[in-house]
């Protein structure tokens, strides 16, 4: 019996998009005739005519299933529904606007396959038509939450990736509310190769993200993947009662030598504003997983099904 690739595709906002990925991926289905396909496109409420061409499709073309969303969840949480729906042997995730080369998918099947890899991940070699700026970022974060985190977040991985069902099954296990699935992947382990490849741009429409969502992002993954912060507010705790307890020597010392003449404001207010700056850092970092830790206890869906093709026939 052939084996059935999967190939999950979030999409929002990409009417422009859909129909030319609809194309490319075709010929590879045709390329890759030893295997079946079917396609799961995770509408992650569009507001523009996404849903209709999803529809269209599904109608003209049996292999097209969907599932709708009743309103943006974002990506990982389309991800996680196009999981959750797929039903093949393999699952590839793939971005709607040609960013991950559907042609690659021959190479990576042949990987799992011939070499018994569970899964091929594929990464950006170049960040080329990304403003510097955001990749001099990118490669700061990749640094800082590799030196923090015990599981490894590989810089310029995207999530264009093939995956066999046990590595999905194992994802789909992961019940957490607050998903980065990058960190997800490298979690449940599995043997990975990664495949490098030239950053291509988006065929239409325009990219989703903006500074200070990557930002925000960044920030989650750190959360999500590291106490670290905590450890290090506390450490910084312990280092300013060490400081302090210095000070109060001298300061003891000082009197007795030479006597109390009053003076000393500046140098007063630099250290309380100095201090109470690093105390409230803390808190911060403390009300962070504070935060998380109360979105997880609600235990709120990832994601809300407004219909699926069951309900187009
Ligand atoms: N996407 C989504 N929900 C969102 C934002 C994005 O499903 O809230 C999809 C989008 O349609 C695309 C993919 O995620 O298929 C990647 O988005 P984008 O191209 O904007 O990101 P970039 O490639 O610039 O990182
Ligand atoms: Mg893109």
């Amino acid at each position: 019996m052939k084996k059935k690739i999967s190939v999950v595709v979030s999409c929002y906002n990409e009417e422009e998009s859909i129909p030319l990925f609809y194309k490319e991926i075709k010929k590879i289905e045709k390329e890759m005739n030893y295997v079946d396909f079917e396609y799961i496109f995770v509408n992650d409420g569009s507001r523009d005519n996404t849903i209709n061409i999803i529809k269209k499709l599904n109608k003209k073309d049996k292999k097209v299933r969907y599932v709708s969303f009743s309103r943006n969840f974002g990506k990982e949480a389309a991800m996680l529904a196009g999981l959750e729906a797929s039903k093949g042997d393999y699952v590839t995730l793939m971005d709607a606007d040609l960013q991950d080369p559907p042609a690659l998918l021959p190479k990576m099947y042949n990987y799992i396959i011939k070499e018994n890899y569970d899964c091929v991940g594929t990464r950006r070699v170049t960040r080329k038509g990304e403003p510097p700026i955001r990749s001099f970022f990118a490669r700061c974060f990749y640094k800082l939450i590799n030196k923090m985190s015990k599981v490894e977040m590989v810089d310029g991985a995207r999530d264009y990736r093939l995956m066999t069902r046990q590595m999905v099954d194992s994802i789909i296990n992961m019940k957490e509310y607050n998903r980065y699935s990058k960190g997800l992947f490298s979690f449940v382990g599995f043997d990975t190769k990664w495949l490098e490849y030239e950053n291509v741009e988006r065929v239409a429409g325009e990219t989703k993200w903006n500074f200070w969502k990557l930002f925000k992002y960044a920030i989650e993954g750190i959360i999500a993947f590291t106490t670290a912060p905590l450890s290090i507010s506390a450490f910084l705790g312990i280092l300013m009662c060490f400081i302090s307890f210095i000070a109060i020597i001298a300061i003891i010392i000082k009197k007795v030598l030479i006597g109390d003449p009053v003076s000393g404001w500046p140098s007063l207010v630099c250290i309380i504003l100095f201090v109470s700056g690093i105390q409230l850092f803390c808190i911060g970092i403390i009300g962070q997983y504070l935060a998380k830790t109360y979105l997880e206890t609600k235990n709120r869906p990832v994601y809300i099904v407004k219909e699926t093709e069951e309900d187009n026939k």
